[in-house]
């Protein structure tokens, strides 16, 4: 089986400047919040929107002599996610504490991973367009605790803490500068979440803050980039600024657009890029200055003495591999080789694991172009319009195969099945049932289609007329005839006795 359908790389985004071309360079690290009831140390809930400090285990909330307990689950989750990225997985790693205080992190120390991740290397290929795909390499993937919840706005005189995200598990999957421009950013984001769900390893909600990325950006002069591509050498792109702590894809492209024309201005400006933490204002559409790389923290990483070094193994790690779903870019391929669909639609029926599921219940046993006509065309269209989805569909995979099984069989037209659809959409029921009891059976019999035609034929002598001199208005007593009908006489047959009788 392909690997992936061919592809060539899209051409990176160029900006003018006053004086000359740049282009853009990115690099994400992507937080992903962990798939998991309990948290990275302690069994206590990571349910969201629960009472501020209900979910809080003595160990988040670093009560003296409190010692942290690896969750197994969450290891297996983020070997799952390495191995959906085609990683390395690392069968030994380590846990660092990295030191800063802040009130809503009790410990003084966030727990991650420095010096030894648990994922190495990886790759994903971010889809642009069919046959266009970047592929962008994944540097690591390590787990760490996320912290707590700071709340300054209850109170005039004082701030509160909510510990329940307190040691939550996450994954901070860290990009090599590989993407070349804001779309690319935004579609990298959405294809990691993607693969992530279909794993099941997050649940990619960027708006409760699951999914969450810094980005960093640099521009450089036309040819720099292929120049690094080349050597491996850093020193051939432009000083980077980070944005930090972005949740969603439109402000990631917004923020990567305002900030390259701001890097623009100052280097044609004879300025110099200072490495900085910037943080972006949705608000006004710009980036500011959160710390300049001379206030980073130092954060005293040093290996965390509660915890032994991280062993796995591979037979493990086996079981993992062996137990993994069909990624979206192997169903995709499959949808194409397999099933005939068109890359674009293979494309929109695997973008959401929940509609491929639904869309492969419907195609089972049935032809695949046709079921991805029916699902993309009939019920996204209808689901879209109603901002539904198909896990609250009113039309089920069943009921959707029922009307395509009617179709094959010639018990329906292409038209009627239109408004059995909509039948089903209101008022729900068997399709065959429904067809059968309304009498909506497409009328193959040839005796009563020519019935019609003839009565059609008789009371219009002048447009007969017409017809025979221009076969084109031949169309007007088909419409006629499928009129008088119903809409339930085939097609095929009428198009072919009004042709015959008419000449
Ligand atoms: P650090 O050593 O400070 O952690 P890294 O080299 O590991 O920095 O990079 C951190 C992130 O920044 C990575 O996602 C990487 O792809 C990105 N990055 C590094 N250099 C650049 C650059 N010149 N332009 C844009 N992004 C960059
Ligand atoms: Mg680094």
């Amino acid at each position: 089986m392909l690997d992936h359908l061919t592809y060539t790389a899209p051409e990176p985004k160029v900006i003018q400047g006053a004086k000359q071309d740049w282009e853009l360079v990115i690099g994400l690290e992507v937080h992903a919040q962990v798939a998991s009831n309990a948290k990275l140390f302690s069994g206590a809930s990571t349910g969201f929107g629960a009472e501020p400090n209900s979910h809080v285990a003595f160990v988040d909330a670093a009560m003296p002599g409190m010692l942290p307990v690896i969750n197994e689950f969450c290891v297996a989750q983020a070997v799952k996610t390495g191995l959906g990225l085609r990683a390395r997985i690392n069968l030994v790693s380590a846990f660092d504490r990295k030191n800063y205080f802040y009130p809503d992190l009790p410990q003084g120390y966030q727990i991650s991973q420095l010096y030894h991740p648990i994922v190495g290397e990886g790759e994903v290929i971010v889809d642009m367009a069919p046959g266009v795909a970047r592929r962008v390499r994944i540097e690591r993937i390590h787990l760490e605790q996320d912290a707590g919840k700071s709340i300054h706005d209850m109170d005039p005189n004082m701030s509160f803490v909510d510990l329940n995200r307190t040691g939550v598990a996450l994954m901070e999957i860290v990009s090599r500068p590989d993407i070349r421009g804001p779309e690319e950013a935004a579609a990298y984001v959405a294809k990691l979440r993607q693969i992530m769900r279909y794993l099941g390893t997050c649940d990619g909600n960027m708006q409760n803050g699951n999914l969450r990325a810094d980005v960093n950006v640099s521009v450089c002069q036309p040819g720099a980039y292929e120049r690094y591509q080349e050597t491996g050498d850093h020193s051939h792109l432009g000083t980077r600024c980070e944005i930090k702590n972005m949740n969603s894809l439109r402000f990631i492209q917004q923020a990567i657009e305002y900030e390259a024309r701001r890097q623009i201005a100052i280097l044609e400006d004879g300025g110099k890029i200072e490495q900085e933490t910037r943080l972006y204002d949705p608000d006004r559409g710009e980036t500011r200055s959160m710390r300049s790389k001379e206030e980073a923290h130092d954060y005293r990483y040093f290996p965390d003495p509660d915890l032994l070094p991280l062993e796995i193994e591979q037979e493990w790690v086996d079981g993992i591999a062996a137990s993994m779903p069909e990624l979206p870019d192997e169903k995709k391929v499959r949808f194409v080789t397999e099933l005939g669909l068109s890359e674009y639609d293979a494309g929109v029926l695997t973008a959401e694991v929940e509609n491929a599921n639904f869309f492969e219940q419907v195609a089972a046993g049935r032809d695949g172009k046709q079921a991805a006509n029916w699902v993309i065309n009939e019920l996204f269209g209808r689901l879209n319009k109603e901002g539904l989805t198909v896990e609250n569909s009113p039309v089920s995979a069943a009921q959707l195969g029922g009307v395509i099984d009617l179709i094959a069989k010639g018990d329906i037209s292409g038209k009627i099945a239109k408004d059995l659809f909509e039948i089903l959409w209101t008022e729900g029921g068997d399709p065959a049932a429904i067809v059968e009891e309304r009498g909506m059976k497409q009328v193959t019999d040839l005796g009563a289609i020519e019935k019609a035609v003839d009565e059609i034929i008789a009371a219009n002598p002048a447009q007969v007329e017409k017809a025979k001199a221009n076969p084109k208005l031949a169309g007007w007593f088909v419409g006629q005839v499928l009129k008088a009908t119903g809409g339930k006489a085939n097609p095929a047959a009428v198009n072919e006795l009004v042709a015959r009788k008419l000449s």
